[in-house]
């Protein structure tokens, strides 16, 4: 018998590229990209080795590309590198040194616009502070900010000292902070009074003051004034921004760091069980950052480019900050809810600032669905030329949606597909030269060599679903879980003996070629023997009218081994119980009687971790009955689980 997860859900749709953004774009045809993509794969050496001399500014050049094989790649060993200065003097001597590289807008409604040269400026001022407080190269400095300026300038000045930054996302709690802290040894932490979030001030100071009381290793704290909100500030262990950048000198050249040098921790969001801190090292990630920003998101000197992600999460890192910057673009950032004031708020922004093109979440898309297209209506969209999907699988009514509603039937949409540990974009169209098919993530980027395999390492034929792994290594990939090396070889590379690197999601390419994410290996349903994939069942409950989202779960069942058990939340008001029936007999029909959900629950929210992801292990729970006692550090809203738990 095959172990293959089986494949149910068609999707026939096909969108090509409109010719004219063909014609524009940086990479234009098919045979170009398949150039590229098999040199990246037959001589990874050759092909990177000659973009990181021709895209990045060194120091001292490097010496080789790559040097060992997986899991512990070393990349442009001798080179000296600095990723501020990717992202900032190399364009100064330009016509770029005046062209904004940030646009802000806060949720109140104030704006802030940085040219290259203002950011530059700000950033090697606060690299002076940090030399003054004491940062030294190779000291972690934690970051616990609002989305506001000074949170691209903190990072950017981490980055030009060589001080390896970890950004823990301005909303987890005090005890998130402090095991971060511990697990970094972080000596500093930059915060702000605090930050705006739906027209509400989300205190920030006071938590990290409770979060110090369990992080001996910080000694430090520098604060940014942002809500004016009521704080304490501790004599010799607090300083305000302000004070501190006064008489600050900006003369602060970059640091020459080695290739290998540790740019950033990030911990994982949690959605599969305790996060992971990824470590990111210098060279190989502004390669990997700076090159498929570029392929993927195909930048015009002219263009306004907002990634509507928190920077808290590695979207924000690599497609805010890094990315963008590194290739000269003007970057959006918002510091608020899509909501705030009102539902409109993201198509206000885009509308304002004539943004070309639009990256967000498809967490963020069912939200916009669910509040109704009275609201995209309402503003002038017309400037979009090309729209991103990241986060989770997009399912395929969610991609029509955000292609008629919001992209006016003309845009592509790049569903990219990766994740913290692979630093950057793995697999997406290339939006120039590949048809799009909505729910697949399409083709490896060039560099980038996925297989699906099974448990055994076999590959599988086309269109059987498997493990999705990388058959090479690639410059951006993580080394390291910070001070877990073990648990790194553990989690990603045990499973087959070293010779892959184990996403953890599960796949199937089809006869195209095309890759279809079918959610984490460890949710995958095992129904009366059949392996079926929970994003398919959800995609099959989305394509209803009635259904804005839904999370399916395995749950023991007596017959089939596991029963299907689906969270729906409904477009309108919870409906009764006939609309179940109708759902049930609509999910058979659309992918047939094997994926008949044995139940439905009707529910007005579903837990979700912070950066929008549903979180399945905890639903799974809840279908089964059992008592939670799983890592939930990263869960959005508590309250959440106990109204599922009632409601069942
Ligand atoms: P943890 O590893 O702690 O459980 P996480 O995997 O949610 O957290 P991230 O690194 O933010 O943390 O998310 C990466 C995951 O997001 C991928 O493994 C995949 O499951 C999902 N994902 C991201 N982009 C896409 C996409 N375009 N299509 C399908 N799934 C995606
Ligand atoms: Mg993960």
């Amino acid at each position: 018998m095959s172990d293959a997860i089986e494949s149910i859900l068609q999707e026939d749709r096909k969108f090509v590229p409109p010719a004219e953004f063909t014609a524009n774009a940086l990479i234009s045809s098919e045979e170009q990209y398949q150039q590229m993509w098999q040199l990246g794969k037959d001589d990874p050496e050759k092909f990177w080795g000659d973009l990181a001399k021709e895209e990045l500014e060194w120091f001292q050049p490097f010496d080789s590309v790559m040097e060992g094989d997986m899991p512990d790649t070393k990349w442009f060993q001798g080179g000296k590198i600095n990723a501020s200065y990717q992202c900032l003097d190399q364009h100064l001597t330009t016509w770029r040194k005046n062209k904004a590289a940030l646009i802000w807008e806060g949720e109140p409604g104030e704006t802030r616009t940085l040219t290259y040269q203002e950011l530059h400026r700000e950033v090697c001022k606060f690299a002076s502070v940090l030399d003054q407080l004491g940062v030294e190269k190779g000291d972690r400095v934690t970051i616990y900010m609002p989305m506001i300026p000074e949170l691209a300038i903190a990072m950017l000045a981490c980055a030009r000292v060589g001080a390896t930054h970890s950004i823990i996302f301005g909303g987890f709690s005090a005890d998130a902070i402090s095991d971060r802290n511990n697990d970094a040894q972080s000596k500093l932490v930059i915060t702000a009074d605090g930050g705006w979030r739906r027209g509400k001030e989300i205190a920030l100071k006071s938590t990290v003051d409770e979060s110090l009381e369990k992080s001996s290793s910080v000694e430090k704290v520098v604060v940014v004034r942002r809500t004016g909100g009521d704080i304490e500030m501790v004599p010799d262990r607090d300083y305000w921004w302000h004070d501190l950048m006064e008489n600050a000198s900006a003369d602060r050249e970059a640091t020459p760091l080695d290739s290998e040098h540790p740019l950033f921790i990030l911990y994982t969001s949690g959605s599969t069980g305790k996060p992971k801190g990824v470590l990111h090292t210098t060279a190989g990630y502004m390669l990997g950052t700076k090159m498929s920003s570029k392929w993927v998101f195909d930048y015009k000197d002219e263009d306004t480019y907002w990634c509507t992600a928190d920077i808290g999460w590695v979207t924000g890192h690599s497609y805010i900050i890094y990315g963008p910057l590194a290739n000269g673009v003007t970057s959006v950032m918002y510091e608020g809810a899509p909501n705030w004031p009102d539902e409109g708020r993201f198509w206000e922004v885009v509308e304002k600032y004539r943004v070309n093109i639009f990256y967000t979440a498809p967490t963020a898309i069912r939200a916009f669905i669910k509040w109704g297209d009275q609201w995209p209506q309402k503003y002038d969209l017309s400037s979009l030329r090309l729209l991103g999907s990241v986060g989770e699988p997009i399912n395929p009514e969610a991609w029509m949606w955000y292609h008629k509603l919001i992209g006016g039937e003309r845009c592509p949409i790049v569903d990219t597909w990766w994740q913290t540990e692979t630093g950057g974009i793995m697999i997406s169209p290339l939006p120039g030269v590949t048809p799009a098919k909505p729910g697949s993530c399409t083709k490896p980027l060039p560099g980038v060599v996925p297989a699906i395999v099974n448990e055994e390492g076999k590959e599988l034929e086309a269109n059987q679903g498997g493990l999705l792994v990388m058959t090479q290594p690639w410059p951006h990939m993580l080394r390291t879980l910070y001070g877990d090396h073990e648990r790194f070889i553990e989690t990603y590379f045990s499973k087959f003996d070293g010779k892959y690197y184990f996403a953890g999601d599960g796949a199937r390419k089809d006869e195209d070629g095309y890759y279809w994410i079918m959610g984490r290996v460890d949710d995958v349903l095992n129904v009366s023997g059949h392996r079926l994939s929970t994003m398919e069942i959800e995609s099959a409950l989305v394509s209803h009218d009635l259904v804005a989202e839904a999370a399916v779960v395995g749950y023991p069942h007596d017959l089939k081994g596991e029963g299907i058990c689906c969270f729906v939340i409904p477009k309108g008001d919870i409906p009764i119980d006939e609309v179940k029936n109708t759902l049930i007999k609509h999910v058979r029909h659309q992918i047939g009687a094997i994926a008949t959900p044995d139940q439905i629950r009707f529910t007005p929210a579903l837990p979700k971790t912070r950066s929008g992801k549903i979180m399945r292990r905890l639903l799974k729970d809840i279908a089964a009955g059992r008592e939670n006692n799983q890592d939930t550090s990263t869960l959005e809203d508590q309250s959440i689980l106990e109204k599922l738990r009632q409601e069942g």
